[in-house]
């Protein structure tokens, strides 16, 4: 195995799986996953990887200080990737705890076990995979850069930003290696349907209402998840210690345009319903962003990195995706139901 030995927390999720895919069978790297495996975990999406020389799995808790530990006195990475977290808005509206114990907790014991590696061992590089929600509301113009300041609005964004702020302070205090990159909404197979695209595609193949929160004009700037793993790789090994880097899919929409987009798709797919007949406005959420949006330029040209895939395609592709892979999903709404939440948009 010629490349880096990486870590990577919350390897099981939606956009952890995808990077994990990318950098064992494309990049040749060593990679280890710890992830707790909560109710967002998506193990299936690394079974192909089941038996591969250079992947391992260790199921446990980012806040375990002693798992934390082990895992780093025996993979020795050069490289940790930390992309678990509790990520989901709404969520963190009903119940913060858990995201001030993952998100901020855990990456406090993450920065301390490897502050504390025995002499003699190297400090591995430090990937932080934030949010640019971190960066609250922007207005109809304008978008979000490598300086653009904190000021988030919700317990999710807001347990991200401290873990940013720690992360940072470690680099500058004690000299650790670290990254932080934040990315705009991703999208793309194995993602909760919970989330905004595959909670829409499920309920309109169901002939359900589609609820759009407000009046569906929140505007967000969709990467697909693949480009998203692709620059998490090159900035976890190449960036520059102690940057910050933005990752945007240079595609901004409304909530209501990607939903009717959802909806096209299935009209052609599954013909015989108007799909987009299904869209119902409810009652828009607290501390609703009303937009988010990217310069990616300068991370652009700093990495040698562009998002590849364009919107209306990898949108086609997760709807096809979802519209064939229920065996995946089912469970997933069967636990959880489809009705408790709109989907974070
Ligand atoms: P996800 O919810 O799909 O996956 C999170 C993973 O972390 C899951 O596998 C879960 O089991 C694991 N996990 C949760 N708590 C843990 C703990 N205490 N210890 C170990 N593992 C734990 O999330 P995602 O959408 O893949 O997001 C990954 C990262 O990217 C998050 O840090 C998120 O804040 C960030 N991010 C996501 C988006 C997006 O659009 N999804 C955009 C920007 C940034």
């Amino acid at each position: 195995m010629s490349g880096p030995r990486a870590l990577i927390t919350g390897g099981a999720g939606f956009i952890g799986s995808a990077l994990v895919r990318l950098a064992v069978t494309e990049l040749g790297w060593a990679v280890t996953v710890l992830d707790k495996l909560t109710y967002a975990a998506s193990p299936e999406a690394l079974a192909e990887l089941d038996g591969h020389a250079g992947y391992a799995f260790v199921q446990g808790d980012l806040a375990d200080r002693q798992a934390v530990r082990a895992l780093l006195r025996d993979v020795r990475p050069t490289l940790v990737i930390n992309m678990a977290a509790e990520s989901h808005v709404d969520r963190s509206i009903d119940a913060p705890s858990q995201f001030i114990d993952t998100n901020i907790g855990g990456v406090f014991v993450l920065l301390e076990e490897i502050r504390g590696l025995a002499a003699g061992q190297e400090a591995p590089r430090l990937l932080q995979v934030s949010t640019d929600e971190v960066f609250g509301s922007l207005g109809t113009g304008g978008a979000f850069t490598e300086a653009s300041p904190y000021r988030p609005n919700s317990p999710y964004s807001a347990s991200k930003a401290a873990a940013d702020h720690l992360v940072r302070a470690w680099g500058k205090t004690y000299g650790l290696a670290v990254l932080i990159s934040h990315s705009s909404n991703n999208y793309g197979p194995h993602q909760h349907p919970e989330k905004l695209i595959p909670r829409m595609v499920l309920s309109a193949m169901a002939g359900r209402p589609l609820p759009v929160y407000g009046d569906g004009l929140h505007v967000r700037d969709w990467l697909h998840v693949s480009d998203h793993a692709r620059a998490l790789a090159l900035c976890a090994a190449t960036g520059e210690p102690g940057g910050r880097y933005v990752f945007g899919g240079r595609s901004e929409r409304t909530n209501l345009d990607v939903v009717r987009a959802v909806c096209r798709r299935l009209d052609a797919i599954r013909p015989g319903r108007d799909h987009a007949a299904l869209i119902t406005h409810v009652e828009d959420r607290p501390g609703h962003d009303r937009r988010y949006a990217i310069d990616p330029a300068e991370t652009e040209r700093a990495l040698g990195w562009a998002p590849r895939i364009a919107f209306e395609t990898g949108l086609a592709e997760t709807v096809d995706w979802y519209a064939e892979n229920e065996a995946w999903w089912r469970p997933r709404i069967d636990a959880d139901g489809l009705d408790a939440r709109q989907g974070r948009g």
